[in-house]
Formats: C-alpha cells, structure tokens, sequence
C-alpha cells in the first residue's frame, strides 16, 4: 500500500490534461510511442546510448533520458524527470527482464499503466499456474523431479529468457545427458541446471492470442494472434535430418520476431472465452483484475485443443505484428487501431471521465 500512496501522491500533483507517455527504449517502445502520438499523447523514451539511433531514426519519442542501463529508470533524478513530465509509464517485457517485482513494487514511484498487484502472480510460474488453472484453462503437465518423466518434455530456465537454454528430453537419462551438454556448451550454468522447470512438451502449431482488458468499456477486446520466430528451432527444419543427428542438434528457443496470424474462425469463440476466463479470475486474485494488455501463449494440437503455458499481463513484443494494420482491431474499430493506441486510448478515456485512479497504480 505505500506504492499506492505513493503513486495517488504523484498523480495529484500532475496536470491530467497534459500527460505524457514513457517507456524503456526496446521490445514495443515503438509501438506504445506511435499510440501515444496518434492520440495526442507526448511521449518519453528512456534508452540506452547505442540504441538511440532506432528512437531517433523512427521520431516518435518528444523527449531522450538517456541511460548507461535501464535499471537508472529507478535513480532518483531520471523518476523526478518523469513526473516532471506527467509521465504515465506504460510496462513492457524489459520492465520485467531488467527490474525485479521489488524493484517495480517499492522503488519505481512513477504513475505505471496496469495494475502492479498482478505483477507477482505473473513472476512465479506456479501462480501463473493457479491462476490459469482456476480460469479452467488447460495446461500442460508439469513434472515435480527429472525420475518423473514419462513423455516429451520441454526443460525451462527460471525467468523469462525468451527460450534461451531450454532444451527437450524425453527420460530422465536423456534429460541429464542434456542438462549436461547444455552447461558445457556454456547456454546454461550449473546453478540453472539446478532450477529447470519441466513441463509436457505441447506437440501442435503454437498460438499467441494478444487480448485488450478495458476497464473503461468493461470489456476484454480480442487484439489479434502471433507466433514467434525462434532460433535455432526454426532453423532446424532446413537442415536435413541426417546432419542434424551428424552435428548433434538441439534446439533452443531464442526469439528473433513475431509472425502474425489469424485463425481458423471456429478457433476464435474459444479463445475469446479463454481472455475472459483468465480476466475473471484476475479479478478474484487482484481487484479490478487486468488493466490493459495481456497475452497468452498456447500451442494447438491436432484435435484443436488448446494448451495454455504461460501468461504476459502487459504489452507483448508479438503486438508489434498489428502496428497500424490488425484484423481483429479492424473488425472492432476500423483502421489503424492496435495494441500501442488502444493503450493511449484507454488512457485518454480514463482521463475524461475522472477515473485515472482505476488504471494507474
Ligand atoms: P519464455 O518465457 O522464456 O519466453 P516460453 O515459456 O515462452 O519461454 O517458451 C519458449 C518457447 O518454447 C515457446 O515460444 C514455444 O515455442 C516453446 N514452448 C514452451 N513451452 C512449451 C510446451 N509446453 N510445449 C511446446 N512448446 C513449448
């Protein structure tokens, strides 16, 4: 609750008629900048030196704090420079990658766009679990210890890495001689090893529904569908199946874009259902629930089942696939509606009916 008192402190000390947005300089920046312009925003960057040329190449950001890391978004003098500005700090996945839920909870005392009590259930993968298994969605099996396994299984890292380091096995002895392998190939280090999650390996195409929690129009907006461009998993394919056994392949899951999709339209009422599902729930764990954003990832078997594993309760890279031009955003909006302005929009709304308090925390 101090972050609460905080934050209410801030925000009545700022001009609501003249807010800009901010961001860290990477993953959607672009994106959550050209909303925030489209909608009349001004709008903040927060970036690091050798990237600058991208926010500068691509004009959208009003103003450059620069920063030798992104972790001085918590220094005093770059969060005075921000509520200076009336920034409304919209979160994406280098908020995550960079500061820890402490960090963001205790120390980052800047008006953030969504609803921070979310940010630990979304940290820990056995509360991301809870959540999605009482929002009766279907998850993947999770195995306890490598003597449990029984099938494919895909070993993950703690913390987002976007895949990087996890590996398949399908036995107990195979996932040793990987572990193993893995370390001395230097993907992971010997304390990794020791904090793998095993989870059922999903055999079916992977989809990543990208979903609009409004708390203006008390509705979860369907935004669109991606998939990820994964290296080396996607590269493997071009190698034919006697030099990847030669070489001895493993694939590893480091993301390099997004790809979009749209779906079989018999998948869609599922998947809307699924949104609603998971922002129910979120609202019986942290009241209002999800503000904004969210995204799941899910792979699709055969017989059109959808497995969900995991949850991103904020703007996800994979919306950057929509910017200016989105199926779903066009059914429900027209042109030129996507994750980045939908974000701005909710915002601007808030601002006009005097509910700011309800999504800013
Ligand atoms: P991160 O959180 O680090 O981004 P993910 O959990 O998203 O990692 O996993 C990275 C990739 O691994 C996914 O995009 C997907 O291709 C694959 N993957 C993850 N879990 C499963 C699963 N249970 N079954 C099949 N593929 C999976």
């Amino acid at each position: 609750m101090v972050r609460a008192k905080a934050i209410q402190r801030a925000l009545s000390g700022y001009d609501l008629k003249n807010l800009s947005i901010g961001t860290l300089g990477s993953h959607s920046a672009l994106n959550i900048f050209k909303g925030a312009k489209e909608e009349g925003f001004r709008t903040v960057c927060v970036c690091k030196k050798g990237d600058r040329i991208l926010y500068e190449r691509f004009p959208l950001a009003d103003e450059i704090i620069q920063v030798e890391s992104f972790t001085e978004i918590l220094d005093d003098d770059v969060q005075e420079k921000l509520r200076e500005r009336n920034t409304v700090l919209v979160p994406h996945g280098s908020f995550t990658a960079y500061l820890s839920v402490e960090q963001m909870v205790n120390s980052l005392n800047v008006p953030t766009f969504g609803n921070c009590e979310l940010l630990s259930w979304e940290a820990s993968r056995e509360k991301q679990n809870e959540w999605l298994l009482r929002a009766g969605l279907k998850l993947p099996k999770v195995f306890e210890k490598p003597e449990d396994i029984d099938r494919l299984v895909i070993a993950k890292l703690p913390g987002a890495r976007g895949g990087k380091g996890y590996f398949l096995a399908d036995s107990q002895k195979s996932f040793h001689r990987k572990a193993r392998e893995m370390v001395s190939r230097g993907l992971i280090d010997e304390r990794d090893a020791s904090q793998i999650h095993l989870q059922e390996y999903v055999l079916g195409v992977n989809a990543y529904p990208h979903y609009f929690s409004s708390i203006m129009n008390s509705e979860v907006e369907f935004f669109g569908v991606d998939k990820r461009y994964e290296t080396t998993v996607d590269a493997i394919g071009r190698i034919p199946a006697s030099e990847q056994l030669e070489i001895g392949l493993s694939s590893t899951y480091t993301v390099i874009g997004n790809i979009p999709i749209t779906l079989r339209e018999s998948i869609l009422p599922e998947m809307i259902r699924m949104g609603d599902n998971v922002m129910k729930t979120s609202r019986e764990i942290a009241p209002p629930g999800i503000v904004g954003p969210f995204c799941l990832e899910t792979a699709i078997t055969d017989n059109m089942e959808i497995y969900t594993f995991e949850i991103s309760a904020r703007i996800v890279a994979g919306t950057n696939v929509g910017i200016g031009t989105s199926p779903y955003p066009y059914l429900k909006y027209g042109e030129n509606m996507y994750m980045g302005r939908r974000i701005a929009l909710e915002i601007r709304e808030a601002v006009r009916q005097g509910r700011t308090k309800e999504i800013l925390t």
